[in-house]
């Protein structure tokens, strides 16, 4: 670290977002410790893995997984809250780079990466679209151009928290809307969201990239809920 760099920690320190542990030099938005005992699934190396399942008999999609496993009171809802809540959008480029990283060595062919979006309303309280710097931070690592125009969410919707399967379902299948075919024509595209449920969400955003042209659709997601 420079002797600026180390002035500013001096009266700035940063701290690990997911145990507020000061940082050292080196590490970013997330400490060692904490980066070594993350929950992670493992899925990217299994196909069929259970969040596959979740979408392959509702819409065809390719890869489907999810990173890292959500426990209540846990470090990933940790870090999910304070990038949802918090205005640290920081935390969600970083976990964008940890699963690029990740994946980076298995084949997927993924052309375009797009998060499923926020209404308007809702992203310009928060600032950003957390999907969306999942995205970025995924882009970074993999070399691939992401977008977060060309899905768009129409109608604002409550949360899907209290809600049922069928309810879930009904409650986003006409929220979504794609402005720009042209962006994924023909074209394998890596839809990214923070956590899956039901799959209710990617599945509608999902249908209507297909619908609209694009040839195959994989999803990741930070992490899986039970
Ligand atoms: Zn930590």
């Amino acid at each position: 670290m420079s002797l600026a760099a180390d002035f500013i920690q001096l009266f700035y320190p940063r701290y690990c977002h997911g145990c507020q542990r000061t940082l050292v030099a080196g590490e970013n938005v997330i400490c060692t410790h904490c980066l070594a005992g993350l929950p992670k699934t493992d899925y990217h190396r299994l196909p069929e893995n259970p969040v596959w399942q979740r979408l392959a008999n509702r819409i065809p999609v390719t890869q489907a997984f999810a990173y890292l496993k959500f426990r209540k009171g846990g470090i990933v809802q940790r870090l999910l809250h304070q990038l949802k809540y918090n205005h640290h959008p920081e935390i969600g480029v970083a976990l964008g780079h940890l699963v690029g990283r990740e994946v980076n060595d298995t084949p997927h062919g993924w052309e375009i990466i797009v998060p499923v979006p926020l209404h308007e309303s809702r992203r310009r309280r928060r600032g950003y679209n957390q999907s969306a710097q999942l995205a970025r931070g995924l882009s970074e690592a993999l070399g691939i151009p992401w977008d977060e125009s060309i899905s768009i969410r129409t109608q604002r919707t409550e949360t899907q928290t209290k809600r049922n399967r069928l309810e879930r379902w009904r409650n986003v299948e006409h929220v979504f809307a794609v402005t720009s075919t042209d962006a994924i024509q023909g074209k394998h595209v890596l839809l990214v969201d923070d956590v899956i449920t039901t799959g209710a969400t990617v599945e509608a955003c999902g249908r209507h990239l297909l619908e609209h042209g694009a040839r195959q659709l994989s999803v990741v997601c930070i992490a899986e809920a039970q």
